[in-house]
């Protein structure tokens, strides 16, 4: 925790600072919430980009850049995670968060109290993630979730393809477009698993673990709402990638749809550099077309567009 306080301070952003460490017995990564290098020639720190501010959170910029095997790591965080956090955080199969007993005293929870409670941890419980908060003065720790020898369920509606000799991504992108058609929401990626083996992964939008359609409706989701509960399908494949160790045969990643402005900052965070599009159609998120002709003529993302 105190890796994370130690640099909370260099964030750019200068009303939110954020920091964060994720960590297993042999890795860490400490972050904070931070801008994708790219954009730091093109925009001032607090210009917006459609839904997005631009600046990726500290929990997935960790879960971005750490070396180590995701699936049961363990992550400090200076401040009460969001909800768009609590899912990446399910995701990337993290097994345990503690919390800095000061974040509960700043900004975030003062606005957003209601969101950590009835949606990130609610995220959290669902997916059998054990939450603490730490204080570092009296030398603390308590539980304020805690999942002792509790099993956490498996991100779902992820599928796997054998690429055949010669195929293209923009091959599976038509594939899938036609099989599909306007109906769900999918990324597609060619990787290279673990032993060097190449595969074709297919993420569609799902619910974060254990959440139901119930959840769904009781917790007050709305399309107007900052927060909602389903994680899009880009973010997703790129957290998926890492949890299971693959690397990017193609970086360029097939789209459904046009993601949302924060998954676009998201995705070049993660080092995409280009997005074939089987359709024009806006995912939840309209200020995503807005964001992603910026990125275009800016040439941050090539775009490519299957007919
Ligand atoms: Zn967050």
């Amino acid at each position: 925790m105190q890796d994370a306080v130690d640099v909370v301070l260099t964030s750019e952003h200068e009303t939110s600072r954020v920091a964060a460490c994720l960590f297993d017995t042999a890795h860490s990564a400490v972050t904070i919430n931070m801008r994708p290098e790219c954009l730091k020639t093109h925009f001032r720190w607090d210009d917006r980009l459609g839904a997005s501010s631009q600046f990726i959170h500290a929990e997935l910029a960790a879960i971005a850049s750490f070396k180590g095997n995701l699936r049961g790591s363990h992550l400090c965080v200076t401040d009460p995670f969001c909800p768009n956090c609590a899912k990446n955080i399910t995701e990337a199969g993290i097994r345990t968060v503690y919390i800095d007993h000061k974040g509960f005293q700043k900004d975030f929870i003062a606005r957003n109290g209601d969101e950590f409670q009835s949606m990130s941890m609610l995220i959290a419980e669902k997916a059998g993630i054990s939450v603490y908060v730490v204080n570092r003065k009296e030398g603390s720790v308590s539980p304020i979730l805690s999942h002792s020898a509790q099993t956490r369920p498996t991100p779902s509606a992820i599928e796997f393809f054998d690429i055949d000799q010669g195929m293209k991504i923009e091959d599976a992108v038509m594939t899938f477009k036609k099989r599909f058609g306007g109906r769900d929401a999918w990324t597609v990626a060619f990787v290279r698993e673990a032993d060097g083996s190449p595969r074709g992964l297919l993420v569609f939008e799902a619910l974060p673990p254990g959440i139901t359609p119930e959840d769904f409706r009781t917790r007050g989701e709305s399309d107007t709402g900052k927060y909602r509960f389903p994680i899009d399908p880009l973010t997703r494949l790129l957290i998926t990638a890492r949890r299971m160790g693959f690397t990017f045969l193609d970086p360029r990643i097939g789209c459904a749809c046009v993601p949302s402005s924060r998954a676009l900052v998201n995705a070049l965070g993660f080092g995409v550099q280009g997005l074939i599009l089987a359709s024009e159609l806006c995912d939840h998120d309209p200020s995503g077309a807005d964001v992603l002709k910026i990125f275009k003529d800016k040439t941050l993302l090539t775009v490519e567009r299957i007919p």
